[in-house]
């Protein structure tokens, strides 16, 4: 077993992250790094430095904080001798994640982990697709930013906002297209009040044209609706229930049961064993295209 600490001890290090160290056999979590009194039997400490020389059995980090500042954590874990696992997305800005990933050539391992793109029907709809011509994709991403992100303000800076969850529609459609996946057009919805988007429409293809639509809106009260409708010359595949569950012609496909954190783990651990760094920036640059090209339209103000 690994030894790990978990940094930023907030919503998906506890809700996530502990249960599926719970349950790994890669990993045992041993501590924390937080700012704040865990209510967890575990050693914690208030930075890196600290944790490194009380624990030097310690060999790898998960960061689960906020974007802002991530390239300055992976940099001292580096210095320190740890594996560093990133919740997504790596960094708050491209140019940081770039450095960041520039420093995935050295000889410890990084891995800028994707949780959507570990969902059980992922690889099994890459397989399907293979040797297939898609003809359209459709993606549909709701959910309410009070469920998921209760109180954070984070959330709402510039370059945030509904792209936190859309994000993980880009990696996957980036994940099952072979290939670039292109921004054709973006209309963001900023409320009035903030700086950042609540819902957005982008258009997107692959470089033969195959038209790709995500519809995004973290406005959306009651159950979250995280669907994906692949349509080729020989089926349709669509991915509901969460990401959980697959259809192909509306005949359930058989999938074993695993979270994502689960399998981010064991991508993980497999990247420790092979000395290897996986750091794809594909929907980090999506959402710097979304900015860059993307309509603006002000809606009412929002009020959690
Ligand atoms: P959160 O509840 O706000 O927790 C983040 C933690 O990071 C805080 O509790 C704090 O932990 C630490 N921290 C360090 N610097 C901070 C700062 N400047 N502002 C706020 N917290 C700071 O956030 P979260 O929802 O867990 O999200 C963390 C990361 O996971 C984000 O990148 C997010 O995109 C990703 N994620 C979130 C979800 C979700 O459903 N919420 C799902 C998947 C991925 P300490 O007090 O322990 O230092």
């Amino acid at each position: 077993m690994i030894p790990l600490a978990i940094v930023g001890y907030g919503k998906i290090a506890q809700e996530e992250h502990a249960p599926a160290l719970a349950r790994s056999t890669d990993f045992a979590l041993s501590a924390l790094v937080t700012h704040h009194a865990a209510d967890r039997a575990l050693p914690q400490f208030a930075t890196l430095a600290e944790l490194h020389q009380a624990r030097p059995d310690i060999t790898a980090v998960v960061l689960c904080t906020p974007p802002l500042g991530r390239l300055a954590l992976v940099a001292e874990a580096l210095s320190l001798g740890l594996d560093v696992m990133l919740e997504k997305p790596p960094a708050a800005t491209l140019s940081e994640a770039e450095a960041l990933a520039a420093l995935a050539a050295g000889d410890r391992v990084i891995y800028a982990a994707w949780h959507a793109r570990q969902s059980v029907t992922i690889a099994p709809a890459v397989e399907w697709l293979a040797g297939k011509t898609v003809a359209r994709v459709d993606l549909n991403w709701q959910e309410d930013v009070r469920d998921f992100h209760p109180g954070q303000d984070w959330m709402w800076q510039p370059g945030i906002g509904v792209f936190d969850p859309g994000i993980n529609a880009l990696s996957v459609v980036s994940k099952l297209l072979a290939g670039p996946v292109l921004l054709k057009r973006a209309k963001l919805r900023f409320p009035a009040n903030k700086c950042a988007p609540i819902a957005a429409d982008l258009t997107l293809s692959d470089r033969t044209g195959t038209p790709i639509s995500i519809a995004l809106d973290m406005n959306r009260p009651g159950p979250h609706t995280w669907e994906i409708e692949i349509v080729t010359d020989a089926g349709t595949m669509l991915i509901a229930q969460h990401s959980a569950q697959a259809w192909i012609d509306g005949i359930p496909v058989e999938l074993p049961y695993r979270t994502e954190y689960d399998g981010m783990y064991s991508r993980f651990a497999e990247l420790i064993t092979a000395r290897r760094s996986d750091v794809d920036l594909t929907p980090f640059r999506l959402v710097a295209d979304t900015y860059m090209i993307g309509e603006r339209v002000t809606v009412p103000a929002f009020e959690a």
